[in-house]
């Protein structure tokens, strides 16, 4: 049994849903669970994290309140906890707020991280993560004083294991000499977070130009998916490079992801092929994106996407 701190991250205050399959990583062989939150301001924060088998909420503050986000001193916020609560293995969302604050705290420890990964054993110290674009799953085995993992977002199922978890409020002074943090700025709302959702639905070449697109986020707002994109249509300049899923773009792994005119070269599908189910939506019987999903419509998809989003609001009662 191992005590595991487990960095959880929010969005507009809210718990992301993608923590809990990181905590339920972490639960096995009845570790201890330690949840380091910075910036919950959610109601039920605790109560959600507890559902999950946490024992632990330690929320970690400065002497002058809550620390605002600053990868620097979040950073060493989070060090300054593990040591403080003799925690020597750190879980986090291989997501962009991971994929700042794990790097540095590793550094900082001089300890091994692996990021990405879909199955870890914090006892063995090894995990899995999909390497050359997901044709092999490599085991790493890390040694160390301490160990980082970033787990790859909705690779690992979450399991309730509902347990009555210690709140503890943990003041530590962190500061930063290099580095300040003038603004933040939020982008142009893009709905749900690509890499996290549980519902992706993407456009490929077949989209056609940028005004097409609102056919499938409609599609994607009726439903509260995310909006993908194939690098066909990025190369275009339809859509934005944060919407390609691929290897050279965002990898996903949803429960349903609906490829609407996306052949299903091997690049895209190295960033969507972990997707529980996957729906493609062709013109072309002998594409190749066919051969690799789970259900298939061979039809125009400027026919199916208006009639999935129109039907979907019938059931919804949203019409
Ligand atoms: C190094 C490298 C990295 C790459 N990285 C990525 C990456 O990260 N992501 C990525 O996506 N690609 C990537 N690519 C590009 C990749 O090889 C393909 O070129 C690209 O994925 C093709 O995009 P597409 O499927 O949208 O277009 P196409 O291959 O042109 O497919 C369009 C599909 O739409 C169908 N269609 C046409 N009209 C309709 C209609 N009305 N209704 C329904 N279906 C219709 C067609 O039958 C066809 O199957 C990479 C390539 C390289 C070399």
């Amino acid at each position: 049994m191992e005590k595991i701190g487990i960095l959880i991250e929010t969005n507009n205050g809210e718990i992301k849903a993608a923590n809990f399959g990181v905590i339920t990583a972490a639960r096995k062989n009845g570790n201890e669970l330690y949840a380091f939150v910075l910036d919950c301001t959610g109601n039920d924060c605790e109560k959600q994290l507890q559902e999950y088998g946490i024992k632990a909420v330690i929320t970690i503050t400065s002497p002058r309140g809550a620390i605002k986000w600053h990868p620097v001193l979040w950073a060493g916020a989070i060090e300054s906890a593990m040591k403080h609560f003799g925690i020597n293995t750190l879980f986090g969302l291989t997501s962009a707020k991971g994929k700042d604050l794990l790097p540095r705290i590793a550094a900082d420890l001089d300890a091994p991280l692996v990021m990405d990964c879909i199955k870890v054993n914090p006892a063995e110290h090894t995990a899995e993560k999909p390497q050359f674009s997901g044709k092999t799953i490599a085991t790493i085995k890390v040694k160390g004083s301490h160990y980082l993992f970033g787990i790859r977002p909705n690779a690992i199922e979450a399991v309730p294991a509902p347990c009555k978890a210690e709140t503890i409020v943990f003041q530590t002074e962190v500061a930063s000499k290099r580095m300040t943090v003038e603004t933040l700025r939020q982008g142009p709302s893009r709905g749900v977070e690509l890499s996290e959702a549980a519902i992706v639905i993407s456009g490929g070449r077949a989209m056609a130009n940028t005004e097409n697109f609102n056919l499938l986020k409609q599609c994607a707002e009726t439903m509260g998916a995310a909006v993908g994109a194939s690098r066909a249509v990025v190369d275009a300049g339809w859509v934005p490079h944060t919407m390609q899923v691929g290897q050279t773009g965002t990898t996903v792994s949803p429960k349903v992801y609906i490829a609407c005119g996306i052949s299903g070269s091997v690049q895209h599908f190295a960033g969507m092929k972990t997707s529980d189910f996957i729906i493609a939506v062709n013109t072309d019987p002998e594409a190749s994106i066919i051969t690799k999903c789970d259900y298939y419509v061979i039809a125009d998809l400027f026919k199916i996407v208006p009639l999935l989003t129109s039907r979907l609001k019938d059931a919804l009662g949203r019409s």
